[in-house]
């Protein structure tokens, strides 16, 4: 079995903003061969394109291509962005009825120009997306992201600005009816990144364990578990890069559980503060990671909190989502989630190396429940 998995397709969103679908066939495509699915696509000798099934505008291509060189690149007409990273805009859905969005954690800005395509096909006169990025650098990216996919009329973006410091009740954010949450993270679902062979932390889940199959890898036996509690150094020291950059020396479990705690802290934090936004009905919240302690127990902790209770904030079940993330099967870890399926379902994961061709990725999505709120609905 290898550990990168399958031969990795170009994935490619076509941005409505600026083309369509049948624009980029006729001319981006034109020499691509349409197929029916992913793993056909990886299979093929020549030149291939499928059109998602589950992600509208998305496609997936053999690689070998330079898209960078294009000319519908260039123009902001296709943007590079693996499947998974388009779930956390799709699964938001924002529709006018929701008013203005938040994209709290922006840059390079894939999700900020996805949920302006979504809310420019959806009105001539599209509800302002706040885009915060408190790196300044990065900032700069996505700025140029935006305009590049013609964005830019929508987008407010504002620079250096952390999301924790900005006042929910702000009368420039009473319209917010959106948030989109996707703070940094350990990374360890980016492809190609080794997500620390000689490290077995206990809650990483893997494909199957959800559906209670037994895991060796997550689920060693008695003593084996008391061995792997036990802090076992790591040689040589391993640097984890988060997916933003953040470089953390890694030498023992112990570094590596103190620093997913640490994240995790954070991430749930930035969940909290978007859960007090006065007119906010729907949030998403995703990371690249595989660590349970950066998803699953994030949500556990999310719904359980003061300010979800007295919110009335719940998870988005998987048969509320919008169609093609209810048909997506891989749900999240049902021992992570607390053996609450209902949680488990409404989480959709990704993993690496898998016949989906996809990055390791995380999202859940939370609602407001009316009747917790009368008043405000
Ligand atoms: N959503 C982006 C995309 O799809 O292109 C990727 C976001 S990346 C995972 C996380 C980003 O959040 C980083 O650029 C980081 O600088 C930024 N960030 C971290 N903490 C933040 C905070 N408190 N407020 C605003 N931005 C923050």
């Amino acid at each position: 079995e290898s550990r990168t998995g399958p031969v990795h397709p170009r994935w490619i969103r076509i941005n409505t903003v600026r083309t369509t679908a049948s624009d980029q066939q006729e001319t981006t495509f034109k020499d691509f061969e349409p197929v029916e699915t992913v793993q056909d696509v990886v299979k093929s000798t020549k030149k291939a394109i499928c059109f998602d099934p589950h992600i509208p505008n998305l496609v997936a291509v053999s690689p070998g291509t330079d898209f960078t060189k294009t000319e519908a690149y260039r123009s902001g007409a296709i943007i590079l962005q693996d499947k998974a990273s388009c779930f956390p805009a799709y699964l938001l859905n924002p529709s006018p009825e929701d008013g203005d969005v938040i994209d709290s954690c922006a840059a390079p800005g894939n999700k900020t120009t996805q949920l302006g395509a979504i809310v420019h096909s959806r009105s001539d006169n599209p509800a302002t997306i706040y885009a915060f990025e408190k790196d300044k650098f990065r900032a700069k990216t996505l700025e140029r992201m935006v305009r590049i996919a013609g964005s830019d009329g929508f987008t407010k973006i504002a620079q250096g600005q952390d999301f924790l410091k900005v006042k929910p009740n702000s009368p420039e954010y009473e319209n917010v009816g959106a948030l989109l949450l996707d703070p940094s993270c350990s990374g360890s679902g980016i492809v190609g990144r080794d997500e620390m062979p000689e490290l077995h932390l206990p809650e990483i889940p893997t494909p199957g364990s959800a559906k209670g199959k037994p895991n060796k890898s997550t689920k060693p036996a008695k003593e084996d578990r008391k061995r792997k509690r036990e802090d076992k150094e790591v040689k040589p020291t391993t640097i984890m890069v988060d997916d933003d950059g953040k470089e953390t020396e890694i030498s023992s479990e112990k570094e590596l559980q103190a620093r997913i705690d640490a994240l995790s802290g954070f991430q749930l934090t930035l969940l909290l503060h978007a859960m007090k936004f006065p007119a906010a009905r729907k949030i998403t919240y995703s990371t690249c990671s595989l660590y349970a302690g950066e998803n699953e127990h994030v949500v556990l902790k999310a719904l359980e909190s003061e300010v979800a209770r007295t919110r009335g904030w719940k998870i988005l079940k998987r048969q509320d989502q919008v169609r093609g993330m209810r048909d997506w099967p891989v749900r999240g870890d049902l021992a992570a989630a607390g053996g609450d399926q209902e949680v488990a379902e409404a989480c959709i994961r990704a993993y690496k190396g898998d016949e989906h061709c996809v990055m390791g990725f995380f999202v859940a999505g939370f609602v407001r429940d009316p009747t917790a709120t009368p008043d405000e609905e």
